[in-house]
C-alpha cells in the first residue's frame, strides 16, 4: 500500500499562474473576489499576482491594486511573482508575505519566458532572494519544465536538479518543480524524486503539475509517496502556457481536494466554497473551466 499522509499543503496558484495565461484579462473586482473566496473556501497558500512591469503580463497589470483590496485573513500566506528589485520594492510595499521567483531547466524555455539563459536567471535572482530573506520574506523558487521542454523534448533530470540546487543553495525556503506543459508521467515523477533524495532535501520541494495528459493527479500519488506533502494547484484548472502550445491548465484545486478527501489525507479546504469561488471568476473568462469535479457538478 502506497504511504500517504495525513495532510498535504495546497497551493493555490490560479490568481496568477492561472489569470497570467488566460486570454481574457480579468477585472480587478473579480480578482480580489477569487482571492477573498479562496481564502474563505480554506486556501491558506495563495498566489495573489506577479509584479511584473505592467506591459509584459496585461492579464496582470493591476497587482498593486489586487494586493489593496484584498482583505488579509489571518493565517493565509499571499504571495506574488517578483522578477527583479522594482518587482521587489512593489512586492514589499504592498504587503507580500512570500515572494517567488522563476525561472526552468532548458535555456530555449526560460529566454521565451524571461528573455535570459537559466545561468543569467540564477545569477540575477541570488541578490534579489537574498534581499528578500532579509526583509523577513519566505521565497520560493520555481524551476519549469523540469520533466520536458516544449522546445527541447524531454528533460534530463540531472540537469533538472542541478537547478533544484542552485535555487536551494541561494536560500530559497521552498522550490516548486514544475511539469509546466503536462507530459510527466508516474514512472518518471517517481525515478525524478529518488534522484532527488540522493542530492537534495526533498522537505523543501514542491510538486507543480499540469493535467495535459491527464496524467497530473497519477503524479500526485507518486510524489505523495514519496514524501512530497506541498502541491500546487489553480482553482478550476485556470491557466495553460503561452510558451507550451498546447499545455491545458494546472491540476485543478478542487480534483485535488477531491481525490485527497476521498483518500482519508487532508487539505483544510471547503470544496464547495471552492468551487464557488471558481465559477464567480469563470464568469468573466468566456470559457467553462477543465477541471472535471467543477464540470461534473455542472451536469448533476
Ligand atoms: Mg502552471
Amino acid at each position: 500500500m502506497m504511504k500517504l499522509p495525513e495532510a498535504i499543503e495546497v497551493v493555490e496558484v490560479g490568481p496568477r499562474d492561472g489569470l497570467q495565461n488566460e486570454k481574457t484579462r480579468v477585472p480587478t473586482a473579480a480578482k480580489i473576489a477569487l482571492v477573498d473566496g479562496l481564502a474563505a473556501a480554506g486556501l491558506r497558500r495563495i498566489e495573489v499576482s506577479s509584479f511584473v512591469r505592467p506591459d509584459t503580463i496585461p492579464q496582470l497589470d493591476d497587482a498593486d491594486a489586487v494586493f489593496a483590496g484584498i482583505t488579509r485573513r489571518p493565517g493565509v500566506r499571499y504571495s506574488a511573482l517578483v522578477p527583479n528589485e522594482i518587482g521587489l520594492d512593489r512586492a514589499l510595499l504592498a504587503g507580500v508575505d512570500e515572494i517567488s521567483v522563476f525561472t526552468g531547466v532548458t535555456d530555449s524555455f526560460v529566454r521565451a519566458n524571461i528573455r535570459m539563459s537559466v545561468e543569467d536567471s540564477l545569477r540575477r535572482f541570488a541578490p534579489l532572494v537574498a534581499r528578500a530573506l532579509d526583509a523577513g520574506l519566505l521565497v520560493r523558487g520555481y524551476v519549469s519544465v523540469a520533466f520536458g521542454c516544449p522546445y527541447d523534448g524531454e528533460v534530463a533530470i540531472g540537469r533538472a536538479l542541478d537547478v533544484t540546487a542552485s535555487l536551494i543553495d541561494m536560500g530559497c525556503t521552498e522550490v516548486s518543480i514544475g511539469d509546466t506543459i503536462g507530459v510527466a508521467t508516474p514512472g518518471q515523477v517517481a525515478r525524478w524524486l529518488d534522484e532527488a533524495r540522493r542530492r537534495l532535501d526533498t522537505t523543501r520541494l514542491a510538486m507543480h503539475f499540469h493535467d495535459t495528459r491527464g496524467t497530473a493527479l497519477a503524479n500526485v500519488l507518486v510524489a505523495l509517496d514519496a514524501g512530497i506533502v506541498v502541491f500546487d494547484s489553480a482553482a478550476g484548472g485556470l491557466g495553460g502556457c503561452p510558451y507550451a502550445p498546447g499545455a491545458s491548465g494546472n491540476l485543478a484545486t478542487e480534483d485535488l481536494v477531491w481525490a485527497m478527501s476521498g483518500s482519508g489525507v487532508a487539505t483544510g479546504i471547503d470544496i464547495d466554497a471552492l468551487c464557488v469561488a471558481s465559477r464567480g471568476v469563470a464568469e468573466h473568462l468566456g470559457r467553462e473551466l477543465p477541471g472535471r469535479y467543477l464540470d461534473s457538478c455542472r451536469k448533476y
